[in-house]
């Protein structure tokens, strides 16, 4: 006879674990987690984990505003080490994009985030080592940073555990089940599990598994590369978190002497089960550069070590959250375009909050449900920055 659950979370990636943890935490009793390989070895293991709430959108910025507190109070809230490192945050554009920051600046004020917009002269005075040539403005979060990915996976883990929920590693889903209209479980190699609530949090993978039970998912899994210098003697001190969409590429601390930058990667609809994890050789060249940018004084970095990671983006590069119409019991927690990490947190929460009372709270949601791309609609907010060349898609192979 086929085991029962009352929710089946596919993925164990920091959406999945936190999903699983806020399920238990609200007394759902049987909740059962599947997880293909280990914990954290999808996206979330490789996430340069960057806690800000900066974003263009008021959803994406209330998910970010409300996980925040998680990650500052984890010891208290959740228990084990801390996981997060405060480094203060800025965002900064290129003088076109001003207004535009200046606004979205306004709109996170409105919901309550720590933040004010810079001009290039007060981004100088608060980083003196910085290039502010080429900025407009600057939008500053002092309280942001980043987070340990692993102790966070592990900290969810624990507590999801703690409350009941079963976490089971190496055990991959094979297949979704449905019958007129409504899932009914999934399969393993170990075996059937019948459940009335799936929650497919895949990552790169929920493309294929939809498709597999005839769900076309609008997402491709993209390829996200990572170059890791150690600083030079004159830039000892730990910088602030820079989003420099000037360039379209990312830079942040890691653990003392090392600095991480984002490389602009166009490696679309990749195959996670086959990526390898090394670099094309042009990435540790194209990190320097953008490191050289924004501070000069990294020219005199050397290079540390460079990783390829993946993730999987939507059309509108939000993610999609919510309950699959016309398939009764599947919910979608997935898509999160390279920035599904920080927002963890109240996507469990909210995701627990549709599942047991049919409607998410914590962050109303429906702006990123699956219907939306149906429907010609996009969640991006009202004023954008410079489209990233690394996120413009090419036909889809064989279209
Ligand atoms: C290099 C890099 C930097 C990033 N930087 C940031 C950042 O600074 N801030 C931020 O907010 N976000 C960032 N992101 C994005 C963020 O890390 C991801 O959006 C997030 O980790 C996705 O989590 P997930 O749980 O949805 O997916 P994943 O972590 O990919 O987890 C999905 C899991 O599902 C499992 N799985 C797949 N198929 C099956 C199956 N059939 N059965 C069972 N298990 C299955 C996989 O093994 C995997 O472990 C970054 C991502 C990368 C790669």
């Amino acid at each position: 006879m086929a085991e029962t659950a009352d929710v089946v979370v596919v993925g164990g990636g920091v959406n999945g674990i936190s999903i699983a943890c806020a399920l238990a935490s609200r007394g759902v009793k049987r909740v059962v987690l599947l997880e293909q390989g280990a914990l954290a070895s999808g996206a979330s293991g490789r996430s340069s984990a960057l806690v800000r709430m900066h974003y263009t959108n008021e959803t994406d910025a209330r998910l970010a505003w409300a996980s925040f507190p998680v990650f500052r109070d984890w010891v208290e809230l959740m228990g084990g080490p801390p996981v997060f490192t405060h480094t203060g945050f800025v965002n900064v554009v290129s003088p076109p994009y001003a207004d535009n920051l200046r606004r979205n600046v306004e709109m996170l004020r409105g919901i309550g985030v720590n933040t004010v917009a810079l001009t290039p002269a007060e981004l100088k005075a608060l980083q003196p080592f910085a290039n502010v040539d080429d900025v407009g403005a600057a939008a500053y979060e002092p309280d942001s940073g980043y987070a340990n990915p692993a102790e966070t996976v592990e900290g969810f883990r624990r507590r999801a555990v703690e409350r009941g929920a079963q976490v089971r590693q190496w055990t991959a889903v094979t297949a979704i089940r449905r019958r007129e209209g409504r899932v009914i479980g999934v399969d393993t190699a170990a075996g059937a599990i019948d459940a009335g609530a799936v929650v497919v949090a895949a990552g790169a993978w929920s493309v294929r598994l939809c498709r597999e039970m005839g769900l076309r998912l609008p997402a491709r899994p993209k390829a996200i590369d990572t170059v890791v210098v150690t600083r030079p003697p004159a830039l000892r001190d730990p910088h602030m978190i820079f989003i420099d969409n000037v360039q379209g590429s990312y830079f942040r601390p890691e653990s003392g002497i090392l600095t991480l930058v984002g490389v602009p990667c166009q490696e679309w609809d990749i195959d996670p089960d086959t990526l390898g994890t090394g670099l094309p050789p042009q990435s540790a060249t194209q990190g320097a550069q953008i490191l050289t940018q924004r501070i000069p004084a990294m020219e005199q970095a050397t290079l540390s070590r460079g990783y390829r990671a993946f993730d999987g983006y939507s059309e509108d590069r939000h993610a999609i959250l919510g309950r699959v119409e016309g398939v009764d019991g599947l919910y979608l927690a997935t898509a999160f375009s390279g920035s599904g990490f920080k927002i963890s947190p109240a996507v469990g929460a909210c995701m627990a909050e549709l599942i047991v009372d049919g409607e998410a709270k914590t962050v109303d949601i429906g702006r990123f449900a699956l219907r939306r791309f149906a429907e010609g609609k996009t969640a991006d907010g009202p004023y954008p920055y410079a489209p990233r060349w690394d996120q413009v898609e090419p036909p889809a192979q064989g279209a």
